[in-house]
């Protein structure tokens, strides 16, 4: 048989993964470490049990997308909710990117933005930062001069963990000729957003998710805020259903739990001050983490093998060694006290 080859600008694209290995302490892919609370876990059960299986779910998730409208003090009609923000993502690229179009990344950032764009057709044009990782208005208005239709931000940046600074933000925001899209993921875990910055007549979005401060990757959601018009637009891109009922409710219901949310981002915080601290007092750079996680360098040592080394002791973190501009770097997910001790003494291991 011929097989049928895909599409050529795909054909030299790897996925976006990372290794689920079975190890004791799982701390590469920025998941929560504690569950949601208890009480969550039996509102949700008491609600699948009214699920209507045979209909097709509630089309434009109305109650999920008015409780994050509250959240956020915004109308629903200014919220979008898809299967994880990055299933966001892509709907913002197949209604503003696509063949023809640009999409600006400013690099190294999560590696989904360029890879989405890349999909739909678009070009990416990638901006580089500066050598330590932050945003520089020379190069922003370069990239912006090439009349990206779509630019994204990422506040605070993954793998970097640093937040983009407020006022190059503003500057993108003013000046950027298409949509402006602001990647908050991880934005709790900062206590600073560009919410304030949207405006009905403002090209400017940005995306929430479910899957890091709510404790719920395993459910898949996640959002964006932005003008009405906007939202709109993406309505019309979406697969008809695409947010199932189950995944809705996990959603509203996550959202009536906030203060046990806030008191596990201030518990993953302080933790990450014990992390930092402890990686500072061994042959490592540090980078200064606003997320859950924070990337590293090993001096003087190749990050494969530290990584490998990691794993030896059955501790599992990203391996962004062979990343471009990030060579022998690794990043650490914050996890729970014990996690985090285990972490700090097979590094301590591994690079003695
Ligand atoms: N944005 C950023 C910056 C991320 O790091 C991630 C997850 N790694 C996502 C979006 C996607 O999250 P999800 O699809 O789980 O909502």
């Amino acid at each position: 048989m011929n097989r049928p080859q895909v599409r050529d600008d795909l054909a030299l694209r790897e996925g976006y993964h990372s290794p689920q290995i079975d190890v004791d302490v799982r701390l590469n892919t920025n998941e929560a470490p504690e569950p949601p609370p208890e009480a969550f876990r039996d509102a949700l059960a008491a609600e699948l049990s009214r699920i209507e299986w045979n209909r097709y779910p509630e089309r434009s998730a109305t109650a999920l997308r008015e409780a994050l409208g509250e959240l956020h003090g915004v109308g629903p009609d200014q919220v979008f909710a898809a299967n994880g923000s990055n299933e966001v993502l892509q709907t913002l690229l197949l209604a503003y990117a696509g063949a023809g179009r640009r999409v600006a990344t400013f690099e190294p950032t999560f590696a989904m933005h360029s890879h989405i764009a890349r999909i739909s057709g678009a070009e990416v044009i990638e901006g580089e930062r500066d050598e330590g990782f932050a945003l520089d208005a020379a190069e922003i208005d370069r990239v912006l001069g090439l009349d990206p239709a779509v630019t994204f931000l990422c506040s605070p940046n993954n793998p970097t963990g640093m937040l983009e600074d407020a006022a190059l933000v503003d500057h993108v925001v003013a000046t950027a000729p298409g949509v402006v899209c602001v990647d908050e993921a991880y934005a709790q875990f900062a206590g600073r957003t560009a919410l304030d910055l949207l405006d009905e007549d403002r090209p400017l979005v940005l995306t929430r998710t479910f899957s890091k401060t709510w404790s719920m990757a395993a459910a898949r959601l996640g959002y964006l805020v932005g003008p009405t018009w906007l939202v709109a637009a993406l309505w019309e891109v979406v697969l008809p259903y695409h947010l199932d009922d189950v995944t809705q409710a996990a959603g509203r219901l996550a959202l009536r739990y906030t203060d046990e949310m806030e008191a596990r981002v201030a518990r993953l915080v302080s933790e990450r001050k014990r992390v930092v601290d402890g990686l500072d007092r061994l042959p490592v750079r540090v980078w200064p983490s606003s997320a859950n996680f924070v990337l590293f360098r090993p001096e003087g040592r190749s990050g494969d093998d530290v990584w490998q080394a990691l794993v030896d002791r059955s501790v599992l973190v990203r391996n962004c060694a062979s990343w471009p501009r990030l060579t022998d770097c690794l990043r650490v997910t914050i996890g729970t006290p014990d996690e985090n001790d285990r972490f700090l003494s097979a590094l301590e291991e591994a690079l003695s």
